[in-house]
């Protein structure tokens, strides 16, 4: 039986391990928990959610959706923990973080073709290997890593949300709703103009965290800090994760001025999320600011946001469509650290890498996903990318497009992603092609 490592036990890890696995390559999966932890991960379980509890869309006529479905399609671990482990969250898919992260923990230490060791990896290993230590990798690999020869790391920074008590809400002047009347996976916390008002001047004027190396401007534009959507200007928040357009407070019959929304984190619903407001204000101010908000007044924070310096590879050039270092072969890279940017992205070039090197030890053709396919096209701009590099979500502009011209884009969209999984089924029924069973 062919062996491979994985390093990393996160999103990227864990499927990567579970798709050579499963085809038959003997896994040894390392990672450093709980001897050392990173400075977002906390517990001691595998494909640890370090800020919101959401991956995001589960609809087809958004990328990250269609991105989903590919892989519930090839088999992925990820997407099956997800879908066994969700909670209501009108048309995304949140899960219940420590369910789904003991899910994949189980199913990764039960696979009799993989075994964990629990240790840090301080050097640079050798091939057949995939390299998942996330944006947050410690400091003795990532030193080995940045230097290696034709490479050059990039950062930016992302911010979590704080979480808050269910039990401490104020439920006179909550509302449970979702967005259109979609649903009701939402409570909202309705402000009028003036406390919107004083609730943007507080925020303007609270004190930040110093995060070392951050100037205030390097961060992913997708995950926002609530300070810096602040900072740009007075309705940006409005406009945004605030915005209370197809909600209805029952109590005046009116759409609010604003509205602050919570996510649940679990079934049972004793804690949410501020969805949104990832931040890097320090904990006192979190706690004074936020306690502003209608309902959350005696909030108990179970747990503040705080900012993080990502680190990533400049991957153009360096990286092939299947995430190996070109000039390594057997060397292969996953996860944010590549340039994607999410949980999802991050777990579906783990599963490109893992398909990738077990074809390759198994001495079988490499798949190439295309750029018909939101996996592929992923795959093919962290590879190929020739503009500024930047962390990137799965979105349509990637994938190629539609050979008619239609107007309406959701049409459109939905176009698109039948022609994906239509690639993924050939992709899938064609045993010269691929191995996804
Ligand atoms: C603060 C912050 C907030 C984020 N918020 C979101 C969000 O809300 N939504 C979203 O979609 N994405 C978010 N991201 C981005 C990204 O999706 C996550 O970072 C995601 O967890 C990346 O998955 P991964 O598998 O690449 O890395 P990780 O999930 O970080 O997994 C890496 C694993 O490798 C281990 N490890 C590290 N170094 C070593 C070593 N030397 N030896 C052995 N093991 C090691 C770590 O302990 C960890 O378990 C956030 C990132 C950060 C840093």
């Amino acid at each position: 039986m062919p062996n491979a490592t994985v390093i990393g036990a996160g999103l990227a890890g864990c499927e990567a391990a579970w798709q050579l696995a499963t085809r038959g390559v003997h896994v040894v999966l390392i990672e450093m928990k709980p001897h050392s932890y990173t400075p977002a991960h906390h517990s001691e379980g595998f494909a640890e959610l370090v800020c919101s509890n959401s991956l995001r869309s589960n609809q087809l006529t958004n990328a990250v959706g269609l991105l989903k479905e590919e892989m519930r399609q090839l088999g992925s671990l990820i997407m099956r923990a997800a879908d066994a482990t969700q909670v209501p969250a009108g048309g995304a898919l949140a899960v219940d973080r420590e369910k789904f992260s003991a899910y994949i923990t189980k199913a990764v230490s039960e696979h009799p073709n993989i075994t964990i060791e629990r240790r840090e990896v301080v050097d640079f290993p050798d091939a057949p290997v995939i390299i998942a230590t996330g944006p947050l990798t410690s400091d003795a690999l990532a030193e080995k890593i940045a230097s290696l020869p034709g490479l050059q790391t990039l950062n930016f920074y992302d911010a979590a949300a704080p979480i808050v008590s269910g039990e401490s809400l104020d439920m006179t002047k909550v509302f449970r709703q979702g967005r259109y009347g979609r649903g009701d996976d939402y409570l909202n916390c309705p402000m009028n103009k003036d406390e919107y008002d004083a609730f943007y001047n507080a925020i303007l004027t609270a004190e930040k965290a110093d995060v070392h190396g951050f100037d205030g401007t390097q961060v992913f534009e997708g995950c926002m800090p609530i300070e810096v959507m602040a900072a740009r200007g007075e309705m940006v928040m409005a406009f945004g994760p605030m915005k209370p357009v197809g909600l209805t407070d029952p109590r005046t019959g009116r759409e609010p001025y604003a509205v602050v929304q919570l996510r649940a984190e679990n079934e049972a619903g004793t804690m949410y999320n501020l969805v949104g407001f990832q931040t890097r204000l320090k904990w006192g101010e979190q706690k004074r600011v936020f306690s502003m908000i209608p309902g959350l007044e005696n909030a108990e924070f179970l747990r503040y946001g705080v900012m993080h310096r990502n680190t990533f590879l400049h991957s153009p050039g360096f990286l092939d469509a299947n995430y190996q270092v070109i000039s390594r072969p057997g060397v292969y890279f996953a996860g944010q650290m590549t340039g994607v940017e999410g949980y999802v992205e991050s777990a579906s070039s783990g599963m490109v890498a893992g398909i990738s090197l077990a074809r390759q030890l198994l001495g079988m053709e490499p798949v190439d996903f295309t750029n018909l396919t939101a996996i592929g096209a992923l795959a093919h701009h962290v590879a190929g990318c020739t503009t500024d590099f930047q962390p990137m979500n799965a979105n349509f502009g990637l994938i190629a497009p539609y050979e008619k011209r239609i107007r309406n884009k959701q049409e459109r969209y939905g176009h698109i992603a039948a022609r994906a999984l239509n690639v993924i089924e050939a992709l899938r029924s064609n045993p010269l092609a691929c191995d996804f069973d």
